[in-house]
């Protein structure tokens, strides 16, 4: 048996939306911005999807732009509303320290061209204080961007709280939405957001699709320019398929949340508490803050997480960590360095993240092999370079 429990990287497309991918693929080929028959069958393919994601998000579907994923709609949210905005004198951006890097290489980028930046920290518990983003807050802060869900330890952060900060300053709000959706409920009024990005691969749709929720009357200006697409939103031809795909994967994703969320959540949990009991020196990072059902991150004391990663694989058992391993040395995750962890619990963390297949056979699979192989490797390093740690 071969356990996937890295649904926080991607997710295998469900069944229907694999075959929707593959019908339209097959079948409406035209171009959407075609006035022919064929054109008009791409033109409705999109409608459809639009108006399933905005339901997913409480959006209206005009405020639904089509992107090529996550790292597309931080992009454009970011780069567009700066483009936008720098002629109004405001050139300062404000953030978190555990954004995903989609948004914190282009704050990079921005910073180059003369945006101010501020990356506020957050507290042991991986959750960001709206009075930190507060102090932040500067009379020339053009935009303010917290995730809703961070990827590598599941918080949820304050952000309708936050947004209505920003919005007191006369700032645009965005949120990084991407590790939210389907998970827990999304909606872009309550939230009070005036950009909202998604990406279908984590939500059981199709890779190389997402979208940019922008609210009515919001100004942007277009990253890739070109064509009219996208009410001059976004150049470039829809990918229809993979669009459709993720209008299907958005249906379903609403109609299943209730019960995946409380079923992955018992998982979850179960795993959680298991992992716990069964392996001597782990504990849940993020652990008492709200979270999103799926995801768990345990650090294990006098582990690098890199072999415990390559030992869990070997065993057919497929998590991750946070932390990057560049040319022989490991890099610290910056999440839980921004919790304020010690260095060594930045490095010996893994991400347990669950799905639509995930199944208690398997959790409890995981639990089972987990002691020996921990065991194991704590004896290799008793006598070297992890027994400092
Ligand atoms: N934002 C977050 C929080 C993510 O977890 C990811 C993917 O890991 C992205 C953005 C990027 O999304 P995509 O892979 O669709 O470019």
């Amino acid at each position: 048996m071969r356990v996937y429990f890295d649904y926080n990287a991607t997710t295998p497309p469900s069944p229907e939306v694999v075959e929707r991918v593959a019908a339209v693929t097959q079948d409406v080929f035209g171009n959407a911005s075609s006035v022919h028959h064929f054109g008009q069958e791409a033109k409705a393919a999109l409608d459809e999807a639009r108006s399933a994601v905005a339901a997913l998000i409480g959006a209206d579907p005009s405020e639904v732009v089509f992107t090529a994923g996550g790292t597309e709609s931080d992009n454009f949210a970011l780069r567009g509303a700066a483009d936008a905005l720098e002629p109004t004198g405001r050139r300062h951006l404000v953030a978190t320290a555990i954004e995903h890097e989609a948004v914190l290489n282009t704050l990079k980028a921005l910073a180059r061209r003369g945006w101010r930046t501020t990356l506020v920290p957050v507290d042991q518990s991986g959750v960001v204080s709206p009075d930190r983003i507060r102090e932040a807050l500067a009379d020339d802060t053009a935009i303010v961007s917290v995730m809703h869900a961070n990827n590598e330890i599941g918080t949820i952060q304050p952000v309708a709280e936050i947004a209505a900060l920003a919005r007191a300053r006369g700032a645009l709000f965005h949120t990084d939405a991407v590790q939210s959706a389907g998970k827990v409920p999304i909606n872009v009024k309550t939230l009070g957001v005036d950009l909202l990005s998604l990406s279908a691969h984590k939500f059981n749709g199709p890779k190389g699709a997402g979208i940019l929720y922008v609210k009515r009357g919001t100004r942007m200006q277009p990253i890739l320019t070109g064509g009219k697409h996208e009410r001059n939103r976004r150049a470039g031809t829809e990918n229809t398929a993979a669009i459709a795909g993720m209008g299907v994967a958005a249906r379903q994703a609403v109609q299943k949340l209730e019960t995946e969320a409380g079923r992955l959540a018992a998982l979850r949990d179960r795993l959680e508490s298991g992992i716990l009991a069964a392996v001597p020196g782990t504990v849940v990072n993020g652990g008492s803050s709200l979270r999103v059902p799926n995801t768990t991150n345990i650090s294990f004391d006098r582990v690098e997480a890199e072999s415990l990663l390559i030992a869990l694989d070997l065993e057919g058992i497929a998590v991750s960590t946070g932390s990057a391993c560049s040319s022989g040395t490991l890099e610290p995750s910056h999440v839980l360095k921004a919790m304020g962890l010690p260095v060594h619990r930045t490095q010996n963390s893994l991400r347990f993240s669950l799905g639509l297949f995930s199944t208690q056979a398997e959790v409890d699979r995981v639990i089972e092999t987990l002691p020996r192989l921990v065991e194991k490797l704590r004896s290799l390093t008793r006598s070297g370079v992890g027994a400092a740690r």
